[in-house]
C-alpha cells in the first residue's frame, strides 16, 4: 500500500517522534489516502506500474520510478504480519555524523564519502528478527583443583563440584534476513527491546524491509546456541567467584562439564532498525556501512584512497631520503662520514 497525501497528492512517511504519518511536501499529518497493491501481482507499483524487485522477501521500499514508498499489504498479511517493530531514534544526517566521527583519525580518507549530498543513499532497513525466549536448566558436574602456595609450601585441594541453576532467557534476537550478513547483525547488537512498537503497516513508510526468510524452528539452533554461551560464560564467573585459586578451570572445561537443557518458551518475530549505506569507488571497491538505528553501533572499514596513501608514502619516503642526504653531508663536513 501507499499513503498519499490528501492536500498535495506526495507520499507521506511515518515520523515516530511526532507518531504519526507526515508529508514531506507540504508538511500535512496523518489521514492519508491508502492506495493497496496491485492485486494480481505485489511487486508492480500500484502508483505508476513500475517493476518494484521486491525478490522473494521484500515487504517495502521505494518505487525506482515514482519515488513512491511501497508497503506492500499482501506481503505483510497473516502469518507475516511481524509482531512489533523497534523505531529508529536517528537520522540519515546522524549516522554521516557517526561515522565521520569514527573515521576522523585515519589518514587519506576519500572526503566524499559521507558528504551531504550522498545522504539520499542512506536506507533505514527494518530487518526480521526471530527473538526467543527460553527457560534453561544447567547442571555442572567437575573436578575443581585449587593450589595456594604460601612460603615454601603449596597446598593443593581438590573438590567434586555438583551445582544446578535454572535461567529464563527472553529477548535473545537471531537475523532472520539471509541478504544481511550475520556477522555484521551480530555485531550491531544489542537492542533494546523495551522500545518496541506493536506493529502497524505505516510504520514502513519511507523504510525498506523484508519478511522474515523462514519460520521461527529454522533459527533456533542459532538461538539455543547464543544462549548456551552466555550461560556458559555466567558458570564459568560463578565457579571462579567461588573458587578463585582453581587451577583447572577454563571456558572449556566449563562447557564440557555443563548439561544444559533449554526448551524454548516463546518466539515473536520483530523488525529492528538498521541503517545502510555503500559507497563504491571507480576501481570497484565497496564500502558497506550499517549503523545499528537505536543504539548508533558502527560496521565498516575506513574508506581510504589507495591513490592518495601511495601519494603521502612517497612524499614521506622522499622526506626521509632527504634528511638521510642532509646528516651525510654534515657527517662529511665535521669528518665523520660513514
Ligand atoms: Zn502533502
Ligand atoms: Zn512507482
Amino acid at each position: 500500500m501507499v499513503f498519499k497525501c490528501k492536500s498535495c497528492g506526495s507520499c507521506m512517511v511515518y515520523d515516530f517522534d511526532k507518531d504519526v504519518l507526515v508529508c514531506p511536501n507540504c508538511d500535512s499529518v496523518g489521514d492519508p489516502q491508502t492506495e493497496y497493491d496491485n492485486k494480481d501481482d505485489p511487486d508492480i507499483c500500484p502508483i505508476c506500474g513500475g517493476q518494484l524487485n521486491l525478490g522473494q522477501y521484500g515487504s517495502a521500499r521505494r518505487c525506482n520510478y515514482c519515488d513512491s514508498y511501497i508497503v506492500s499489504d499482501q506481503r505483510l498479511g497473516g502469518n507475516n504480519r511481524p509482531d512489533a517493530i523497534i523505531p529508529t531514534t536517528i537520522t540519515k544526517k546522524r549516522v554521516f555524523e557517526l561515522l565521520t566521527e569514527k573515521f576522523k583519525n585515519y589518514i587519506c580518507l576519500i572526503p566524499e564519502v559521507f558528504s551531504e549530498s550522498r545522504l539520499k543513499e542512506v536506507i533505514i532497513e527494518y530487518v526480521p528478527y526471530w527473538v526467543y525466549a527460553f527457560n534453561i536448566k544447567a547442571a555442572y558436574s567437575g573436578i575443581i583443583k585449587e593450589s595456594v602456595t604460601s612460603g615454601n609450601t603449596t597446598v593443593t585441594d581438590t573438590y567434586s563440584v555438583v551445582e544446578s541453576w535454572n535461567f529464563n532467557m527472553h529477548d535473545v534476537p537471531v537475523d532472520a534476513s539471509e541478504k544481511m550478513p550475520d556477522i555484521i547483525m551480530d555485531e550491531l547488537e544489542p537492542f533494546k527491546f523495551t522500545e518496541k512498537l506493536d506493529f502497524k503497516p505505516e510504520y514502513l513508510s519511507g523504510s525498506e524491509s523484508e519478511i522474515a526468510n523462514h519460520e521461527s524452528d529454522h533459527y533456533k539452533e542459532e538461538a539455543c546456541y547464543k544462549v548456551a554461551g552466555s550461560v556458559y560464560d555466567f558458570i564459568y564467573d560463578e565457579l571462579s567467584h567461588t573458587y578463585p585459586h582453581a587451577v583447572n578451570l577454563s571456558s572449556g572445561t566449563v562447557s564440557k562439564d555443563t548439561s544444559l537443557d533449554i526448551t524454548t518458551a516463546g518466539a515473536g518475530y520483530y523488525l529492528l532498525p538498521v541503517y545502510k549505506y555503500s559507497y563504491t569507488l571507480r576501481n570497484g571497491t565497496i564500502y558497506d556501512y550499517y549503523v545499528n538505528g537505536q543504539t548508533e553501533e558502527i560496521s565498516g572499514t575506513a574508506p581510504i584512497s589507495e591513490s592518495r596513501l601511495w601519494t603521502a608514502i612517497a612524499a614521506t619516503v622522499t622526506a626521509f631520503a632527504g634528511v638521510a642526504a642532509l646528516i651525510t653531508t654534515v657527517l662529511m663536513l665535521i669528518g665523520g662520514a660513514v
